[in-house]
């Protein structure tokens, strides 16, 4: 069984996550621009798979009808992105301890991007 930890910035909100992750994504729509400061990286698992301590350091942004962003309340990193009716959430992989053993599989929302960088790592790039 893979596990996987990861946390906030500050610690305060820390997650074991009980199965790998897959599909690691770079997303660059404006919302994730916004959300957090860049592009936001991130990939999969089923929500029964993350176990969560600190969660009341937890904040829940509803960024939609359909999606919201949690992040820590006391040091604002960003953790995770999940769509609210459906059983999986999105963990920023920047949020993981140690080796994750993952590669970027592509980019989505590229028409979205800042035009302050290039994006040259050869990847499938969706435009949204
Ligand atoms: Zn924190």
């Amino acid at each position: 069984m893979s596990t996987q930890q990861g946390s906030c910035n500050c610690g305060a909100v820390k997650f074991t996550l009980d199965q790998a992750l897959t599909g690691a994504t770079a997303c660059h729509c404006t919302q994730c621009r916004k959300q957090s400061g860049h592009f936001f990286a991130s990939a999969n698992l089923p929500k029964q798979a993350v176990q969560l301590t600190g969660e009341e350091s937890l904040t829940w942004y509803q960024s939609s009808e359909k999606v919201r962003r949690g992040f820590c309340s006391k040091c604002g990193s960003w953790l995770f992105w999940e769509p609210v009716f459906r059983d999986w959430t999105s963990v920023a992989l920047g949020s993981l301890n140690d080796k994750t053993d993952l590669r970027l599989e592509r980019h989505i929302f590229v028409a979205h991007k800042g035009d302050y960088y290039e994006i040259g790592d050869g990847l499938p790039q969706n435009e949204n």
